[in-house]
Formats: C-alpha cells, sequence, structure tokens
C-alpha cells in the first residue's frame, strides 16, 4: 500500500492552492481584456492561447516530437531555434501567484518578473517552464544574471553575455555566441543547423514581423481602430505561439482592422488622450495599468516595451548572402536598434520615444518602473527633461506584482488623463461613423 507522508500532503494542497489562485488571476486579467469594448474580430485566438498556457496550465500547442526552448529578454535570436527543429517560448513573467512564491526565494529588492520566474520554477508546476529543453537567459541586468544561476539549479541554462555598448566588437563578439548557441540547440535537437533551415526560419520570423508591420501601419493610418490593451494581448501571445500561426492570427486581425478603416468604424467617437506606454516590462496577467489607461478615459496608442513591438519591430538586415552573414544580420538585429536599458548610452531610446510620438499623435508618456527595475529607473530623469523640451507630460507609474497599489494607480492614472484633457483643443466634429 502506498502511504503518502505528511509533508506529501502538505505540498499537495499548497500545489492545489498555487493552481487555484494562479488561474483564477489569469482567467481575471483575461475576462477584463475581453469586457473592454471594440476587440477586433480575430482577437479570440490571442485570448485562447492565453487561456490555454495560464488557465488551462497546458504547454504550447505544438507537435509531440519538437522541442521547446526558453528564451528572456528580446536579444535571443527566434530564427536559430526555430533552424533548430524547435519553437522558442517567451519565459519572462508577469504572474502575481507565482510572485508571491519568489518574493520567498529572491532578495526582497529583486524585481518581481524575475521573482515570479523563480516562483514558477520552484513550483514545478506550469508546463510552459517544465517543458523547455534549455533556457537562454541574455545576462541583461543584475536580476538577470541572478536568475540565471537560480534556474541552472533545476534545468539546461545557456547566459548569454550582452554588451553595454554596440560597437564592431562588442557585435563580432555576440556572433561568436550566436555560434555557441548554434551548437547548444544543435546537440539538444538532434537537428544541424544549415544555410536551408536558417533561410526557413528568417522567412517563418519574417512572415510575423510583417503582419506586425501591417498591424502597425493601421493602427497609426487610422486612430482609434483598436485599443492599446488588446494590442498589448496581441504582442503578448506571440510569446507562446509558433510564429507563423501568431503571423495567421494577426493577419485575420490587420483585415478586420482593414475593414473597421473602410467602413470609418473607431472603438470611439470621442478624442481619447493618447498615451504613449513606456518602461519596465508589462507581461500577461500584469495588464493592470494598460487596463487603468483605458478604463479610466484613455487609449494606449503607443506602446515602447520589451513585450510589444520592441521585440520584432526590427527585421534582420542580411548585406552578406552567406551564413555567416545571417549570422552577422541577427547579431546586428539583436544589438544595434535594440533601445533596452542595459546599454550604457542608450540614445537610441529616446530617438525611438520622439518617433512614436510623432507616429502615433501622442499627447502624454506614462513611464512604468517594477519595483526593483534600477536600469529603468535609471534612464527616467533624462526621458523625462527630453519629453519636457517637447511639451508632453509625463508620469512615472512604479508597481508591484499584486492588486494593492491599483487603487493609488487608479488616482494617478485618472489624474494624468483629466491633465491631458485640459490640455487638448476643443474638440471638433470627428468623420467617425460608428462606434464599436
Ligand atoms: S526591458 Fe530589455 S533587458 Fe529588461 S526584461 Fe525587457 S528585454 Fe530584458
Ligand atoms: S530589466 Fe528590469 S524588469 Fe527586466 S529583468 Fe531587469 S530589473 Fe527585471
Amino acid at each position: 500500500m502506498i502511504t503518502i507522508s505528511r509533508d506529501q500532503e502538505r505540498k499537495a494542497r499548497q500545489d492545489k492552492r498555487f493552481i487555484n489562485k494562479e488561474t483564477q488571476t489569469s482567467e481575471k486579467y483575461l475576462r477584463r481584456i475581453e469586457e473592454l469594448p471594440g476587440a477586433p474580430e480575430g482577437m479570440k485566438a490571442f485570448l485562447d492561447v492565453l487561456e490555454h498556457i495560464y488557465v488551462d496550465m497546458h504547454g504550447v500547442d505544438i507537435p509531440q516530437r519538437q522541442k521547446t526552448i526558453g528564451t528572456y529578454c528580446v536579444m535571443v535570436p527566434q530564427e536559430l531555434i526555430y533552424a533548430a527543429g524547435a519553437v522558442p517560448v517567451k519565459l519572462c513573467s508577469g504572474n502575481y501567484t507565482a510572485f508571491f512564491i519568489g518574493d520567498d526565494i529572491a532578495p526582497r529588492d529583486a524585481c518581481p518578473l524575475v521573482k515570479a520566474v523563480a516562483g514558477f520554477k520552484h513550483t514545478g508546476l506550469m508546463p510552459v517552464y517544465e517543458n523547455c529543453s534549455m533556457m537562454i537567459v541574455p545576462v541583461t541586468c543584475d536580476c538577470k544574471k541572478k536568475i540565471a544561476g537560480m534556474l541552472g539549479d533545476y534545468c539546461d541554462v545557456m547566459t548569454m553575455h550582452v554588451p553595454t555598448t554596440k560597437n564592431d566588437d562588442d557585435i563580432d563578439e555576440f556572433v561568436d555566441q550566436l555560434y555557441d548557441l548554434a551548437e547548444r540547440l544543435e546537440s539538444i535537437t538532434g537537428n544541424k543547423i544549415t544555410y536551408d533551415s536558417l533561410s526557413a526560419a528568417f522567412y517563418k520570423v519574417g512572415r510575423a514581423q510583417y503582419e506586425l508591420s501591417e498591424f502597425i501601419k493601421l493602427k497609426r493610418q487610422s486612430p482609434y481602430l483598436i485599443r492599446g490593451t488588446h494590442a498589448m494581448t496581441i504582442m503578448n501571445a506571440y510569446g507562446y505561439m509558433p510564429a507563423d500561426k501568431w503571423a495567421d492570427a494577426l493577419r485575420s486581425v490587420n483585415m478586420s482592422l482593414s475593414l473597421r478603416a473602410v467602413k470609418g468604424e473607431k472603438v470611439t467617437a470621442k478624442k481619447l488622450p493618447r498615451i504613449l506606454l513606456t518602461g519596465s516590462p508589462i507581461v500577461f496577467p500584469n495588464m493592470k495599468i494598460p487596463l487603468l489607461i483605458e478604463e479610466m478615459g484613455g487609449i494606449v496608442a503607443g506602446d515602447e516595451t520589451c513585450m510589444g513591438e520592441r521585440g520584432m519591430w526590427d527585421p534582420p538586415v542580411i548585406t552578406d548572402n552567406s551564413f555567416d552573414g545571417m549570422m552577422r544580420a541577427l547579431a546586428n538585429r539583436s544589438l544595434r536598434p535594440c533601445p533596452c536599458p542595459t546599454f550604457a548610452d542608450n540614445s537610441q531610446r529616446i530617438y525611438r520615444l520622439k518617433q512614436l510620438i510623432k507616429e502615433n499623435q501622442i499627447q502624454g508618456v506614462i513611464y512604468h518602473v517594477l519595483r526593483g527595475c534600477l536600469v529603468y529607473d535609471f534612464e527616467y530623469k533624462r526621458i523625462e527633461d527630453e519629453l519636457g523640451k517637447l511639451d508632453i507630460p509625463v508620469i512615472r507609474l512604479e508597481s508591484d506584482y499584486n492588486e494593492e497599489d491599483v487603487e493609488q494607480l487608479r488616482i494617478r492614472i485618472e489624474a494624468f488623463i483629466e491633465l491631458i484633457k485640459l490640455r487638448q483643443p476643443v474638440e471638433k466634429n470627428t468623420n467617425i461613423r460608428r462606434e464599436l
């Protein structure tokens, strides 16, 4: 007869509680996103994926023989993973329940994103983490460095050194790391990365990038076609879908948005304050800030976060049509255009913010800082000064992975939205034919 010890019983109870809380929180945020009016046709595919991963607690939907490789940050070229016959999955976490577990493991001042990762891995309950054959962690900040070490106790981890500058020597060194990564991937999957498999992977990711560029064009040319929270949800789902499936799903959304544009339909008949969200990552289910902005009467018209457009915005540019040329293109794309605050000189981020402000007719910027995310906090002052020169109001919102700060965030967001409204010229008649 099998006897269960008290420790095992306690562990079973803890696991059950964890699963209940985790699924309830994820479900709650999914419902709030669904309830925001104006979701485009085709949105369900992305919500279903998040539900599959976080509510049903399944792994990524791929054939059983395929392996998944966990990635963090935006510097890991997915093309290499696809070229080795595996599927990349994004593991930066926004989960409150996992954060509570990680809070007891990681030091108090570590950021909630890495605490949530530590929590998930510690419980061993989340298939999307447990199914990974390897995790690739670019060392972008102290938190990522230490979480890489911690994850190494549980699974196969490869760290990648991210230089603080982007000169030619740095790129050369990163290319060498990509060759090391290719070897590791080959030994895990048993598949050689060839010129042809890498070209096919460029095509696969390129299709997703193409659909994203169409999506961005639609949003930009015809404002108020979609809410930013819905757009950010679509971007979050990319982390758990093969690139070609995501591209197909986004194509449906693009078609429905094009139709809206032709019919003159908008998610709102009013001119809502157009806000750019920048700063620390916004990872599902931690969608409280975009939800609050849109529930309080603003619209997230621009997203400069790493779970958003940043990760896919710049396609690799191949100038030398050889295998090495493709590897160089991946290294260049991973580092040169990246505005993450891990780089010492980040004037590129200021340039990108100004570009987004202009393209999306932004009226105010919300600068999000996850508690303990020093790299983003450091850049705030400089960005505040630069935006001041453009007369664009900006506020810094610090948040954590729980709901205790929601009321305080709500008050500050509401006041910010009111401030923008006061600065807006009196509303003229718009040519919107139908509010969705
Ligand atoms: S902002 Fe950049 S460095 Fe920070 S978690 Fe995102 S990708 Fe990584
Ligand atoms: S960049 Fe910020 S949010 Fe990302 S891992 Fe580092 S401290 Fe955490």
